[in-house]
């Protein structure tokens, strides 16, 4: 079978790329964990082998992004779109208002998901702008008697994060983190529940991780289907059934990754360094333009649009032939996308720029 030497950058919004050391890592004892002489597939979720992977990626987890001690991590399945329905099923009691802030696509299908499980309110929204920017604190309309704020901290499709989420005061600050999760330093103490799909900043799909905070878990009703009960899923360890342990093993070396990689803070300045110098490029002549308000810039997904639109597929194709993979933007926003997740290589980014110069100068 042809193998590939040399692997592309890929700019995908997730399923995305992860550490190359990780892969390595994963390849090397895909066939037997050293010590062990089975797969981590093959492995009963029981064993204590897998008590050991399970806790060992809590753990490496906790000391690299400083979760503390009031908060319970679960390891759980149905991506972030299943968090949607958790969310007000456990912590929105009968007779309670939930309070969403709608800066996206994900933020409002959360909130129909809500919907269906009691009284919800918008405390904000940017639809009315395409979704172009975040909001500021003094436009949110915010109930001090809602029974939780939740908010989508980084809006992958545009391309707008917060810089400085909202004040909820002494109501729960829940959170879908799932394309920024972990991509700087990060006080969890602030958060009621925060959460996101394994697949970009985590490990692969099929494993999403839930932190929340441990006096919330009172509030998950008896009568809730078994497996979307967070009180459940804690007292079990995240076993109360047969968990993704692949996904969790890999959950595991990326945080050992992040770690070894310096920590956050580390990370974050590299983050903040690629996003940079891929919207100078974007802000350089007129011939590119960004979508997000720049005060709202993501700097995990960056989009961007070219001032002749229809030559963007052109770029999209002509960008994947020269092995820079993934670069059309979401089907609800058209235009570009570049995804540069934690483990999205510095050289990539300079490799679009150099991309980006050659196309204006052959199609400007
Ligand atoms: N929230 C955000 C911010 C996302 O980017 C995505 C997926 N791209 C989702 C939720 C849905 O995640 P999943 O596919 O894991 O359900």
């Amino acid at each position: 079978m042809p193998t590939t030497v040399q692997r592309i950058f890929n700019f995908s919004s997730g399923p995305a790329v992860l550490p190359e050391p990780v892969l390595l890592e994963a390849q090397r004892d895909l066939f037997m964990l050293p010590g062990v002489g089975m797969s981590v597939m093959e492995i009963s979720h029981r064993s204590t082998v897998f008590d050991r992977v399970l806790e060992d990626a809590e753990a490496t987890l906790r000391a690299v992004a400083g979760i503390p001690d009031s908060h319970a991590v679960l390891f759980l399945q149905g991506g972030a779109s299943l968090q949607f329905s958790m969310v007000p099923m456990n912590l929105l009691p009968a007779g309670g208002r939930a309070d969403y802030v709608i800066t996206g696509v994900w933020g409002q299908k959360a909130i129909a998901e809500a919907r269906k499980a009691g009284q919800v309110q918008v405390a904000g929204s940017t639809e009315a702008e395409g979704f172009r920017r975040v909001l500021r604190q003094d436009e949110l309309t915010l109930d001090p008697g809602a029974a939780f704020v939740h908010v989508t901290t980084n809006n992958t499709i545009y391309g707008t994060q917060w810089r400085t989420l909202p004040e909820t005061g002494d109501v729960p600050l829940v959170a879908d983190a799932s394309s920024d999760i972990f991509s700087a330093p990060i006080d969890i103490s602030r958060f009621g529940v925060i959460y996101a799909g394994g697949q970009k900043n985590l490990g692969p799909s099929g494993v999403t991780l839930v932190v929340i905070r441990k006096d919330l878990l009172s509030r998950s009703s008896e009568s809730l289907p078994t497996m979307l009960n967070y009180a459940v899923q804690a007292a079990n360890g995240s076993r109360y059934n047969t968990p993704n342990t692949f996904g969790i093993y890999i959950l595991g070396l990326v945080a050992r990754w992040m770690q070894s990689e310096g920590g956050l803070e580390v990370i974050g300045r590299r983050n903040a360094r690629k996003a940079a110098v891929l919207y100078a490029e974007i802000d350089r002549t007129g011939f590119y333009r960004g979508y997000a308000e720049r005060d709202s810039r993501s700097l995990m997904n960056v989009t961007f649009r070219l001032r002749d639109e229809a030559l963007e597929e052109t770029f999209a194709r002509e960008a994947a032939r020269e092995g820079l993979d993934g670069l059309k933007g979401h089907r609800s926003a058209g235009g570009l996308r570049a995804s540069i997740y934690n483990a999205f290589p510095e050289a990539g980014v300079d490799a679009l720029v150099q991309f980006m110069r050659e196309f204006e100068r052959t199609h400007g």
